[in-house]
């Protein structure tokens, strides 16, 4: 029989290496997190800020081939694949094609649901027990259409959700949604509010983690890449960093978008390819929307916090690109105009990219290498890393710790690619 672990370093300072921590400390052991840049600073720093568990539908959904196909060529489309000779990218493309189908639709969404659902209930605990303030609200979701018939149309995605997910959304139509919210204009057929849902303030989350985990012990090395694990006897000993080696019983790759360099080192796969995604935060305007809302058919999120007011989205395969495109920006401000009395506030406060973790069936990759029994992944979160935070780490901690998993981890497999 192994020994229980007693020791744990986490690479990667992102929600879900902050969640694994957290997780882990709790189950007593002693943790450090090694954080190339500061904590927060990845694609955890500017998101949209939903926790949502109406989100179960995959990306690799019917449909979504030729969404793909469409944004091989088209300009000014939310998703846009820039296409280059990368073999990662097209094998990625490839998978994800195969993947899009009713069959794995609904299975992927059972496994997504599973941590939405529980990291959900978590937040509720963990910002309880730790008095964090991260300007969470309970207020659900809108998802508003500008056309009737996408509104309309919707109506079966409903049905669907109602049969195979237990999720139901209420149908807010013409006057009442102008009624529901009077921050969106007049004249729009109709939105579907899901109940369920809250947002956060993800910078604030952020600190706040980095408030409670010090105040718990763990260490946090910041400005401290990880290089490469240090093996002795087939499993990893140390991890070696910028710093020096930093030794523990376990290891957990909690790098985003940049996991699979970790690849040939933990001998499996890693499928994650960087959807870059924007957001431009400002003050709250006058009439600042009361409740988060999408943009269905531009694809444009919009989150009202206390302290300010964001747009945010697009999804962009352009490798690891660190450009802000202003165009992608421009898009997000167009799109608001469409729906907003008014769409924007000045002093802009930041605008931003992110690099979401995308797999090529939208489950994350949470489970042991296969190579060195001791290290364990959690990555690949795809557009949901913040809804599922909670979730993660306190699967992570139990596998680590060897007890019984609060849910079946067998379908984010690492063995599954
Ligand atoms: C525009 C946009 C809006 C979004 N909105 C939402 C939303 O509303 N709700 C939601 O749930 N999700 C949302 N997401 C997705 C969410 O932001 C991601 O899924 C989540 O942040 C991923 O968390 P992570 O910890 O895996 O990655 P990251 O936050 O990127 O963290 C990984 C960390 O690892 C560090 N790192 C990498 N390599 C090394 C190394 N070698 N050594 C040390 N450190 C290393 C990086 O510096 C980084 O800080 C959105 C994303 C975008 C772009």
């Amino acid at each position: 029989m192994t020994a229980v672990p007693k020791s744990a370093v986490v690479i990667g300072g992102g929600v879900i290496g902050a969640a694994c921590a957290y997780y882990l400390s709790r189950c007593g052991l002693a943790v450090t997190i090694v954080e190339q840049g500061g904590l927060g600073s990845g694609c955890s720093h500017a998101n949209c800020g939903y926790v949502c568990p109406s989100h179960v539908l995959p990306m690799a959904a019917p449909g979504a081939v030729w969404m793909g196909l469409k944004a091989l060529v088209a300009r000014n489309s939310p998703l846009k694949i820039r296409p280059r000779l990368d073999p990662a990218l097209w094998s990625w493309l490839w998978r994800f094609t195969r993947n899009c189908n009713t069959r794995q639709m609904l299975a992927a969404g059972k496994a997504i649901q599973a941590l939405l659902v529980s990291s959900r209930r978590l937040y509720d605990e963990l910002l309880a027990d730790e008095g964090i303030e991260c300007e969470w609200e309970s207020k659900g979701l809108l998802f508003v259409f500008r056309t009737a018939a996408a509104f309309e149309h919707y109506a079966s995605t409903d049905d669907l959700m109602g049969r195979e997910f237990g999720i139901r959304a209420r149908r807010l139509a013409g006057e009442e949604l102008a009624a529901f919210e009077p921050a969106l204009k007049p004249g729009l057929p109709g939105a579907w509010l899901y109940e369920t849902d809250a947002h956060l303030r993800p910078d604030r989350l952020m600190s706040e983690l980095k408030r409670v985990l010090l105040a718990r012990g763990v260490t946090i090395r910041e400005q401290c890449p990880a290089k490469r694990i240090v093996r002795e006897n087939g499993r990893a000993r140390a991890v070696q960093t910028a710093a020096g080696e930093l030794e523990a019983d376990a290891f957990v790759l909690a790098a985003g978008a940049l996991s699979p360099q970790w690849s040939r080192e933990l001998g499996c796969r890693l499928p994650i390819q960087p959807g870059k995604g924007y957001s431009i935060t400002m003050p709250r305007p006058v009439r600042c929307p009361a409740t988060p809302m999408i943009f269905e058919e531009h694809r444009v999120a919009v989150t009202p916090f206390r302290s300010g007011y964001r747009l945010g989205s697009t999804m962009e395969f352009a490798g690891y690109d660190k450009t802000l495109r202003r165009e992608r920006i421009e898009l997000l401000k167009a799109a608001a105009r469409l729906y907003l009395h008014e769409p924007l506030a000045e002093p802009v406060q930041e605008e931003w990219f992110g690099w979401r973790p995308m797999t090529p069936d939208s489950l994350p990759i949470i489970g042991a290498s296969p190579a060195l029994s001791n290290v364990w992944i959690a990555a690949g979160h795809n557009m949901l890393g913040l809804s599922m935070a909670p979730g993660t780490g306190r699967l992570v901690a139990e596998l680590i710790a060897g007890e019984q998993p609060h849910i079946d981890p067998q379908a984010y497999s690492p063995l599954r690619f």
